[in-house]
């Protein structure tokens, strides 16, 4: 009784510490490009056809308080989106981090949300950063995606090769569906079915839990609308994955979406293009 009394003791010592100590991040906005009237129809179901809006083009920085720089999503700098798409205010993704201090090969950590170019393509811009991906995303953009022509419509053949050598490198780690242990103070989250198999990202603040939905909720008006967003494989996982970025967010306006420009009046700024998530 006393052993075990005692035993108690020290598992709770133990653990303890362990719980309090998970890692905290600074979480940040970074604007690196405008994609002028942009269709809301393709970014919210059911939208007006007539809609029009200047979206934002954005990666997010995750800065750890045990030096570990992480970014959600690495934008994109081929050449053909410029022709494509009418991009304004573009500066490299991994220029625009450097009012947070920060260099390219200061990023860590890269987690991709899914392929889709505006996202995956600028994996060669961070040489240092592990990358981090769902698995069955990797497996299905190197592989089957290419099998047939209209399963690989916005994934760029040349960020497939930049993350296949990134793999060959070493440097890529899987995600295997959710997955909350794996990095102190992040989660990471099956998404709502943008892509095969795209993700979203929890993470601790100090104060808070932040949640990235990246483009599993392009903007603010499919949370608040309850509207799924125009782009996904399936009719039913969206709404699914929105509710739980809901519920796991420790407030509904810390779930930052992917394309709104609004998450840069809504928190504050640390310069031009650059706001604090808290
Ligand atoms: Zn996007």
């Amino acid at each position: 009784m006393r052993f075990a009394g005692l035993a108690l003791i020290v598992a709770l010592l133990l653990v303890a510490p362990l719980r309090g100590d998970v890692d905290k991040y600074e979480v940040y906005a970074v604007r690196f490009a405008t994609i002028a009237n942009f269709r809301v129809a393709s970014l919210v179901a059911g939208a007006d056809p007539a809609r029009r809006m200047d979206i934002a083009m954005m990666i997010w920085v995750l800065k750890g308080i045990d030096g570990r720089v992480a970014i959600v999503d690495s934008g994109f700098h081929r050449e053909q989106y410029f022709r494509q798409f009418a991009v304004k205010d573009y500066i490299k993704p991994s220029d625009a981090i450097a009012p947070l201090g920060l260099k390219p090969e200061s990023v860590t950590d890269l987690i991709v949300s899914h392929m889709h170019w505006d996202h995956a393509g600028g994996i060669d811009l961070f040489p240092s950063a592990r990358v981090w991906i769902q698995k069955d995303e990797y497996d299905y953009y190197t592989g089957d995606a290419w099998q047939s022509p209209n399963t690989h419509g916005g994934i760029d053949p040349d960020d497939v090769q930049a993350i296949v050598k990134r793999n060959i490198a070493g440097k890529v780690s899987f995600v295997r569906g959710d997955d909350e242990t794996t990095v102190s103070g992040l989660s990471f989250n099956v998404g709502g079915k943008h892509t095969w198999a795209s993700q979203y990202v929890g993470v601790q603040t100090p104060k808070a839990t932040v949640v990235i939905a990246s483009d599993n909720m392009y903007l603010y008006e499919n949370l608040d609308a309850r509207k799924p967003i125009a782009q996904t494989l399936d009719g039913v996982s969206n709404l699914r994955a929105q509710d739980r970025m809901r519920s796991l967010a420790s407030d509904p306006r810390l779930v930052v979406p992917g394309h709104d420009p609004a998450v840069f009046d809504r928190f504050p700024h640390v310069s031009d293009r650059i706001v604090r998530i808290e």
